[in-house]
């Protein structure tokens, strides 16, 4: 077996929830409807915050990330609609403790 670092370095394990949360922050962000700050000490936190909210969806097949079956997609789905129901709570808790 691979030592631990090398294990999950390579690529080969994915949780898929982190894709999701990164990209529903980004376009919350392109929205530019909630003021905060967008330091990446800030962003960390509020990434943080929401992955230890919400499922992971981890997956060790690239195929099976590029041709989901229909409830993999479903729970990719699902997913996507938390991150973005706990990404504006995730902004508001970090609002009122912020490290700088
Ligand atoms: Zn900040």
């Amino acid at each position: 077996m691979l030592p631990m670092k090398d294990f999950f370095r390579s690529d080969e394990i994915v949780n898929l929830t982190e894709e999701i949360v990164y990209n529903e922050l980004q376009a919350l962000i392109g929205r530019a409807e909630i003021e905060f700050c967008q330091c990446d000490k800030c962003l960390f936190d509020i990434v943080c915050v929401v992955l230890n909210k919400i499922p992971s969806l981890y997956s060790s097949s690239i195929a099976d990330r590029t041709y989901p079956s229909a409830e993999f997609k479903a729970e990719y789905d699902r997913l996507k609609l938390l991150a973005a129901e706990e990404i504006p709570r995730a902004i508001e808790q970090i609002k009122d403790r912020l490290h700088h």
